[in-house]
């Protein structure tokens, strides 16, 4: 079920101000999303800015918009302290663990990818690599260089801020004050090589022992964490595109360096819509790993957390995310997960009732319940379309579930409206819960396989034991009694089976 065209409000951090999505080609959007620096193990935190914008490209995607969604992987350039000092976090890692850096890359990506998979969080469209645009950086700060917004210095180029204020505005996005940037901090020593402190790298000078080095026409080096993201999006998406977005964090340097870059490149701003995701907090404080608050995924599915009661399942916790704004702190708690999961049973619940409802050929007409229904299916695009308001279209969701369990309990009959009225509210709750929020009935599916499964080993040990192959008959019986199944052979040749 597709609602063609509903029009979006998206809150631009760039103008504060919520605004009427236009994209920049009809039925086109076109998506940037800064990625992981993969040195260590996602934590929730990270979860809940990539859970952010899989629901906004699911939304595009559900109104029948094509989506680009280009989300890089950061595999160098990213120095400690998100500073143009320091060593690089992959080669850090690399050293102290003895690997090579693309070992660590490697290993950090795979469990990206996975812990994402569990979260039932899509793959972009585009993941690039910023090791594997090489190239398209070291143009981009020749580009700079040549129009002047760029000095190089013993091999490494800074980008000139002072210069690029002169003529466009520095502090867009973040709102800050050049002047209280220039004062604010720590003074300019001898072994700086900026004009001044807020220059940023385009590119830098690989000391001898620095391994991840390439060449280029300023001598070995590698690129400024900044300029990736310019590169990439820009290469993929053009010059100017609709949707960039990334955590709240993000904001600055990161994201109005790479506005100062762009804009410098073209004259032209490089992003329409700014979204920016808020932190998960714990205790008032924002997830980090640096903080030692943070919280893997993996200790939450299996309670090990020495902040958990028990475990709690993926798509508890991508319900407890959802039901707060994106652009709201959300706090880790607890109390907050055993609600969640109340919650989401709930409606996971009317989900696999209303997956199975057939409609029944109309008796007397009840109105007030007709039109109570489509209210609440159109409820839940105006909710979905005002800036992504995934806590007040879940809000919608319950009130559905409650009409559903009433037909399930036969309070009320699907006769009762008209036959649109019930497709529209069916699709609507099963699109919404499904398809827009990612929230998939991980009980049902989980038995149906695990049921399927059994059932099928069963019935190649009832043909074993036909074919007189006793071996693989107790093989099958024994395997899957170490996984906790018991089969018991019934009369007739039956064969039932318990789960421990
Ligand atoms: P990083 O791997 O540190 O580059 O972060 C990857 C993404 O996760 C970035 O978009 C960050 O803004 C985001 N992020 C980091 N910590 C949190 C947090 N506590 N809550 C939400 N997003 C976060
Ligand atoms: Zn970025």
């Amino acid at each position: 079920m597709q609602a063609k065209k509903h029009p979006i409000f998206i809150t631009n951090s760039l103008t504060g101000k919520k605004e009427l999505f236009k994209p920049l080609v009809d039925d086109y959007v076109g998506m940037y999303v800064c990625g992981p620096t993969v040195y260590s193990d996602v934590h929730l935190g990270n979860v809940r800015t990539f859970l952010t914008f899989d629901v906004i490209s699911r939304y595009f995607r559900y109104l029948g918009y094509k989506v680009r969604y280009v989300r890089n992987i950061t595999d160098v350039g990213h120095l400690e302290n998100d500073a143009d000092e320091g060593e690089d976090k992959i080669a850090k890692k690399a050293r102290l663990q003895q690997l090579e850096p693309m070992e660590i890359v490697q290993k950090y990506t795979v469990g990206f990818h996975e812990v994402l998979n569990q979260f039932n969080i899509l793959s972009p469209s585009i993941e690039p690599t910023a090791s594997g645009h090489i190239v398209e950086q070291i143009n981009l700060t020749k580009t700079l260089l040549e129009k002047g917004f760029a000095y190089e210095v013993n091999g490494s180029v800074y980008f000139d801020v002072k210069k690029y204020n002169g003529l466009h505005d520095y502090g867009i996005l973040s709102k800050r004050n050049i002047e209280d940037l220039m004062d604010s901090g720590r003074a300019l020593d001898s072994q700086d090589e900026k004009r001044e402190k807020i220059d940023f790298a385009l590119w830098k000078k690989a000391s001898p022992s620095h391994i991840m080095r390439w060449p280029s026409l300023w001598g070995d080096g590698f690129p400024g964490w900044h300029l990736e993201c310019t590169a990439m999006s820009t290469k993929y998406l053009g010059e100017t595109f609709d949707i960039h977005g990334g955590g709240m964090d993000l904001k600055f340097p990161h994201h109005e360096c790479e506005i100062a870059q762009a804009t410098a490149l073209t004259g032209k701003p490089p992003v329409n819509y700014w979204i920016h995701s808020n932190m998960l907090t714990v205790d008032g404080q924002k997830m980090s790993k640096s903080l030692g608050n943070s919280f893997l995924p993996h200790e939450l599915f299996t309670g090990t957390h020495k902040l958990l009661d028990k475990g709690y399942s993926p798509m508890t916790v991508r319900f407890f995310m959802l039901q707060s704004n994106y652009s709201s702190t959300l706090d880790f708690s607890n109390e907050a997960l055993q609600a969640a999961e109340k919650g989401f049973k709930r409606i996971s619940s009317a989900l696999a009732v209303i997956k199975k409802l057939k409609y029944e050929t109309a008796s007397s007409l009840n109105h007030e319940l007709d039109s109570d229904l489509n209210r609440l299916s159109s409820d839940c695009l105006t909710n979905m379309s005002d800036d992504f308001n995934t806590a007040k279209t879940l809000a919608v969701l319950f009130e559905m579930s409650s009409r559903i369990n009433d037909f399930k309990s036969g309070i009320k009959r699907v006769s009762e409206v008209t036959r649109d009225t019930f497709e529209n509210f069916k699709a609507s709750y099963v699109g919404f819960m499904e398809e827009v929020l990612g929230l998939t009935d991980e009980v049902e599916n989980n038995n149906k396989l695990l049921v399927g499964t059994i059932n099928v080993l069963i019935a190649l040990r009832k043909r074993a034991r036909e074919d007189k192959n006793f071996p693989l008959s107790d093989k099958i019986r024994d395997d899957l009694k170490a996984l906790g199944v018991q089969l018991m052979d019934g009369k007739d040749g039956e064969m039932n089976y318990s789960i421990d």
